[in-house]
């Protein structure tokens, strides 16, 4: 049985006791950073980036940005039977739709390329090699039927399977043999006891006897393929990565991998592991209900920034918690040791929120809001394609005043496309009946609102419109305001609710109100 990665994470953390010791002076390693600056984002291509991911990949950018060094994009799709087709594509795609494009990655090639796994097969056999000659690794020849059976026998008496190690004790005449023979076998990693603690960025000084609760671990795959742990950390030597910020359900695996340093000779890089994100709950982010996939997002009119935005809110590592912030602000007020051991809760609830004040944002900025307007016209004309009346309700202009009026009021563009916002496009419709049944004071006022319109300026002023309204109430005999109010607001929109009808007027325009209110006149001949 092949356990999961949180599962093998809960196993080990309750089999081993990882030891953690944090103290104070140890989390203050990461307020001075030195040198030249190296982090990547390594996730395998056997899924699409999902919210962890994307947290991940986003403290290794605006760490990067914050010291002046590089982010690297490194897909290791070691693992070929998981490989999803797509997902490398679209990975890539999704972090420079995010707008945290990688520095180096394997569409943009870099200085210490491939950057894909598969391409590197070389170095990491060439490497294994090396540790075979070295004595810290060995071929193993156990066929999968023994091992099988030493995982049944361990289940069976309720300890952790674990490998023996038997093959570490072949002679080498015998190894010999094997291999000219084309027995098929792996390579294992020597795992010594003694590892030494190391001090992690987040979690302060850590520790975890290996040896102790696991076997020699495979490097090398009996098909040439190496394993995480060998292509990752040959990967960091070579790409000289310099910072290792990644989730903390592989803090376990640090010490087999200093341990990996240590027999190649090779400094390793500091290491630095991200709290969980879970839900507000504390239940685990589900990939499963496909919701929190970054395309679902960006699918649902869902902003990069907003986000990047919510998923640096609940976390930590900023000196104060603020909704509102954009890249570069995140860049300036982004400090490490402020990252906290606590598990991030996530609150999607507030998304909308987080969307609503990041398209303000973009509105205010006039390039933003021209790709708005280019978006939301796209929208609108495939929603509403054979029912819109007048091509001139599309103009650039009037779109980007209705942006302006709605701004702060909509959390998506999708919003302005839903039903309630309908009547901007489209002309309500009212059957002969309605409006044979409209009575004489309905049709004074709609009479009233022709003549208010007539004498205003082209561009509707929002203030003289409120002033003018109250006045054409007081000139209704029997009608309180609120009613005529109501009125107007139905003959404008179609509408119970809505914004206020000065605002709907001012984003209608005099001439779409004034054929809207025609409408009403002309069976009686008013007009
Ligand atoms: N490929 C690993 C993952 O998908 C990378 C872990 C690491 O960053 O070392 O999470």
């Amino acid at each position: 049985m092949r356990l999961s990665l949180p599962q093998r994470y809960v196993q080990c953390l309750t089999a081993v006791r990882v030891k953690l010791h944090l103290n104070a002076t140890a989390r203050r390693c990461c307020s001075t950073v030195h040198g030249d600056v190296r982090v990547r984002f390594a996730p395998s291509p056997t899924g699409f980036l999902h919210l962890g991911g994307l947290r991940t990949a986003l403290y290794n950018y605006i760490f990067a940005k914050k010291y002046g060094g590089s982010f690297i994009l490194r897909l290791e799709d070691t693992d070929q039977s998981r490989l999803v087709p797509g997902a490398a594509e679209s990975i890539e795609d999704m972090l420079e739709w995010a707008g945290i494009p990688p520095d180096e990655s394997p569409r943009h090639g870099g200085s210490s390329g491939p950057y894909l796994q598969s391409q590197r097969l070389d170095l990491y056999r060439k490497t294994a090699q090396q540790l075979v000659e070295s004595e810290h690794a060995y071929y193993c020849f156990c066929s999968p039927q023994r091992l099988d059976l030493l995982k049944k026998e361990a289940l069976r008496s309720g300890q952790t399977p674990r490998y023996d190690n038997r093959c570490r004790h072949l002679k080498a005449h015998q190894v010999q043999e094997k291999l000219a023979q084309g027995v098929s076998h792996v390579i294992r990693f020597r795992l010594e006891e003694g590892v030494e603690p190391f001090q992690d960025m987040i979690f302060g000084w850590n520790h975890h006897e290996v040896a102790q609760v696991e076997g020699d671990p495979v490097v090398i795959k009996a098909d040439g393929f190496p394993t995480y742990h060998l292509a990752n950390i040959v990967d960091d030597h070579y790409m000289r990565i310099s910072h290792v910020l990644r989730g903390s359900e592989w803090i376990i695996s640090t010490s087999k991998h200093l341990l990996m340093y240590k027999a190649l000779g090779w400094k390793p890089p500091t290491f630095g592991h991200l709290p969980l994100l879970l839900n507000k709950d504390g239940s685990k982010l589900s990939k499963r209900q496909g919701d929190i996939f970054i395309e679902s997002f960006q699918r649902d009119g869902v902003l990069p920034e907003a986000l990047l935005d919510i998923t640096t809110n609940c976390g930590s590592g900023f000196n104060s918690n603020k909704i509102g912030r954009r890249i570069d602000e995140l860049i300036s007020e982004f400090n490490p040791s402020k990252i906290t051991t606590h598990s991030a809760l996530l609150d999607l609830e507030k998304l909308p929120e987080f969307n609503r004040i990041h398209l303000q944002h973009r509105i205010e900025d006039e390039e933003q809001c021209r790709l708005l307007i280019k978006d939301l016209r796209e929208q609108i004309q495939l929603a509403y394609s054979a029912e819109i009346q007048d091509e001139d309700i599309l103009h650039e202009d009037r779109i980007r005043q209705v942006l302006h009026l709605r701004k702060g009021h909509i959390s998506s563009l999708k919003d302005l496309v839903s039903p309630s916002y309908s009547y901007m496009w489209v002309r309500p419709s009212f059957s002969s009946q309605q409006v044979a049944a409209l009575t004489t004071e309905a049709q004074h006022i709609a009479s009233l609102v022709l003549k208010l319109i007539s004498e205003q300026d082209e561009k509707l002023s929002m203030d003289r419109l409120n002033k003018d309204l109250k006045a054409l109430a007081k000139q209704t005999k029997t009608t309180k305001y609120r009613e005529v109010m109501k009125l107007l607001r139905l003959v404008l929109s179609g509408l119970q609710q809505g914004p206020s009808v000065a605002e709907m007027m001012v984003s209608l325009g005099p001439a779409e109100i004034s054929h809207r209110f025609q409408k009403l006149l002309l069976p009686l001949g008013t007009n």
